[in-house]
């Protein structure tokens, strides 16, 4: 949605006439956006307010200065006040809260949070970078000592320090996404017991639920207790000391501190206040040129709502990356350059005790949310790097297109080394509208420790080429409990008997030249094997000898995390 821009005034910056230029929030957006500003125009006046002590600094690390990794606090100040001031002559309002703004004066109303004192800034040009709030569920409890959330480096700060005066051993971390996971690591650096409790059935809200499911045991094998399923009630004071966090279940789970970590909902109070166009999910409605519904007032970062350059829907993606690049944006549309913010296809990562989960684009249950049918997928399995050099590890893959043109939806990735990368080649490709054959061609970096000379995109592309053009049919597994199609199992027999899909039989991939006559030809016939490659070779056979086979995508290994995450029986 556009903002329906009220009539330009005559002081807009179009008329090159604005001298001052206020931001509100000095960190991710506001502070792109300040510096951006001043290396287009060194005439303009900026002053940049933030209710904190800092502006700057490295929100995305403040999970890992709890855990000790970054054990210098100084180290998450990006740039001082003094910086900005002297190497760009920006200056710079700290433990200021902006209260208020009155759009006919072109003002607003501050508040010194130490002192209580205020006063009112004029502005010609007002950007709003207020981030986005944690979000404390109204629930009894929620603001007992040992309870935070982590927003800023205070927090983090008195996270440590509990943590140490209280010879914390246990911690429940509410909300199981990108955030609850990276306290997760940290406070399991800081050697607590951690258990996660979260409302969902699976951990990583954005991923499809069977790909979760490589990261859930993950946590497992690392001691991580997941309560999942089961929402936050009440949080309670244990006798003798502690907490208890007792679960919509009734199950209690005892901690000596709770992290909130149940998602952020955009800081819109003051644009609202003002009678900005505030969108449906709560975010303030910009342009593309991230200007809103008041000319004179333009907004980024956590607070705006943005479109998904995939489903076309308005949304809110509370990521550093966004952040910065539509700082960068309003800037050059400040200073009357044409420039335009491309919209946010949620390209993410998050490295949990070892481990790497990154997604690009649309998930499946996110396109069929949206009410899209006409995609497929494909599921791959393969080694971060060829498998003849020592340490490959797999990647759990999945990737999402549109049927027919090939068109690129979404990825989603899980493995040990090389996972981001892969996404990254994705989430460009998706950039530039790529296809399925774009990525089946991607000329790639290849020497055997980092890759291999079918780089796992490469794989991802071909696989989906040969769905889209016919030479490998994918049978659904979400209709696996309702087909009568015959189910081939061609792994070797020890494989079959260490585990199976039920009512499978097994013909060996090995044997099957020679016993295929043995197969009915009236029948379906859905194929597969241990990833997915034996059961290709397969079904390219039998599809050569008349039968109508289809492969089971990703083979038996997502079979598991399907059927551990609920979604085949
Ligand atoms: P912020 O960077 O939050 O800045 C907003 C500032 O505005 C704050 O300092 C606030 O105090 C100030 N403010 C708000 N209201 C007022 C007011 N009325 N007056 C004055 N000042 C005000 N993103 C990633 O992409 N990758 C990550 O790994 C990652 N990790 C994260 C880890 C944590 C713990 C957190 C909290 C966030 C993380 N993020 C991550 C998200 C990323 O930090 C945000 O998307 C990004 O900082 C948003 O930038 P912003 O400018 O919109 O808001």
């Amino acid at each position: 949605m556009s903002p329906q821009t009220e009539p330009q005034s005559t002081d807009s910056h179009n008329s090159g006439r604005y001298r001052r230029v206020l931001i509100v929030g000095g960190v991710a957006g506001g502070a792109s956006c300040a510096a951006r500003l001043r290396r287009l125009d060194e005439t303009v006046e900026i002053l940049m307010i933030d209710r904190g002590p800092y502006v700057s600094f490295a929100n995305c690390g403040l999970p890992y200065y709890v855990g000790n990794v970054i054990s210098d606090e100084r180290r998450l100040l990006v740039a001082s006040r003094e910086m900005f001031h002297e190497r760009f002559n920006i200056e710079v309002q700290t433990d200021t809260e902006v209260t208020g703004i009155d759009r006919k004066a072109h003002s607003i109303a501050m508040r010194d949070v130490r002192t209580g004192n205020t006063r009112t800034e004029r502005y010609d040009v007002l950007v709003l970078s207020p981030g986005a709030a944690p979000i404390r569920p109204p629930l009894p409890g929620v603001d007992l000592p040992g309870v935070f959330a982590v927003r800023t480096i205070p927090d983090s700060r008195r996270i440590r320090s509990w943590i140490a005066d209280h010879n914390a051993k246990t911690a429940v971390v509410v909300g199981g996404g990108f955030i609850g996971l990276e306290m997760v690591e940290n406070l399991i650096h800081r050697k607590l017991s951690v258990t996660v409790l979260e409302k969902l059935p699976q951990v990583m809200p954005p991923l499809d639920p069977e790909m979760a499911v490589p990261l859930m045991e993950h946590l497992a094998t690392k001691g991580v207790q997941l309560h999942l399923g089961d929402g936050l009630a009440r949080i309670e004071e244990r006798d003798g000391g502690g907490l208890v966090v007792v679960a919509e279940s009734g199950a209690r789970l005892p901690a000596d501190l709770v992290i909130l970590a149940i998602g952020v909902r955009p800081e819109a109070a003051l644009a609202k206040d003002a009678g900005l166009q505030i969108g449906p999910r709560g975010g303030i409605v910009v342009d593309a040129e991230m200007r809103t519904s008041d000319p004179n007032i333009w907004a980024v970062g956590d607070v705006v709502e943005v479109q998904d350059v995939l489903t076309g829907q308005e949304t809110v993606l509370p990521l550093a990356g966004p952040a910065n690049r539509q700082g960068r944006v309003a800037a050059e549309s400040i200073a009357g350059r044409a420039t335009h913010f491309r919209g946010v296809q949620a390209t993410a990562v998050v490295g949990v005790l070892g481990l790497t989960v990154a997604s690009t684009g649309a998930s499946e249950k996110g396109l069929r949310r949206a009410g899209v049918t006409s995609f497929q997928k494909v599921y791959l399995h393969p080694g971060h790097h060829a498998g003849y050099y020592p340490g490959a590890h797999p990647i759990h893959f999945k990737l999402v297109f549109s049927v027919p043109d090939g068109r690129i939806l979404g990825a989603q990735a899980v493995g040990f080394e090389g996972v981001e990368k892969r996404i990254d080649v994705i989430a460009t490709a998706i950039q530039f509208n790529g296809t399925v054959h774009d990525l089946a061609e991607a000329e790639l970096c290849y020497a055997p420790q980092f890759g291999a000379a079918k780089d796992p995109v490469n794989l991802a592309g071909m696989l989906a080429q040969n769905v889209l053009n016919g030479d490998m049919p994918v049978a659904d597994w979400l209709e696996l409990d309702r087909t009568d199609a015959l189910l081939l199992d061609v792994r070797e027999p020890d494989e079959f008997a260490r585990g199976h899909i039920p009512k499978t039989i097994n013909l060996p991939l090995s044997q099957l030249r020679s016993r295929y006559a043995e197969l009915p030809k009236d029948r379906d016939i859905w194929v597969y094997c241990a990833v997915g490659q034996r059961a290709y070779f397969a079904t390219r056979f039998l599809a050569q000898h008349g039968y109508r086979s289809r492969n089971l995508s990703g083979g038996y290994t997502t079979y598991k995390a399907l059927k551990a995450a609920g979604v085949v029986p």
